[in-house]
């Protein structure tokens, strides 16, 4: 009895090895060969919308570097702060959990930042989305 769940085990373990070994497979030359048929037309397309949206695709680019760069800035301005006593760490303001990092309220003042854990700070994130989506500011 012992024995023959042991095989059973093994034979299962076996089988999901080789069956994901071989989707993988499947998936990889799939997409290989949809893109080998496909190649001119998905290289068409691409480059049609490219063109059509150059300025648009630039200008998001554009804004994307510039804030992303602020922000980087600002965060280690923060950083910065904090190994100087300037701030101090403290526990999540929500939940209380001591693992906390920071949320910057501001990003035109490095020094506006309040306490929160992850669990919390992703949960402010996805509440700040939802708002911004309901009253777009732009
Ligand atoms: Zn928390
Ligand atoms: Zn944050």
């Amino acid at each position: 009895m012992q024995d023959r769940k042991e095989y059973q085990r093994e034979y299962h373990k076996k089988w999901a090895k080789e069956n994901k070994e071989k989707l993988a497979k499947y998936n990889k030359t799939y997409w290989r060969e949809y893109y080998d048929k496909n190649k001119e037309v998905i290289l068409k397309k691409a480059k049609k919308y490219a063109q059509e949206n150059r300025e648009l695709l630039n200008k998001i680019a554009r804004e994307y570097y510039k804030k992303n760069k602020e922000k980087s800035s600002v965060r280690s301005k923060t950083r910065d702060a904090v190994k100087k006593g300037l701030l101090i760490k403290k526990d999540c303001r929500i939940c209380g959990n001591k693992e906390s990092e920071i949320h910057h309220q501001d990003y035109n003042n490095y020094l506006d930042i309040i306490w929160l854990c992850r669990k919390c700070h992703l949960n402010l994130h996805r509440e700040i989305r939802a708002y911004s989506k309901q009253t777009p500011t732009k």
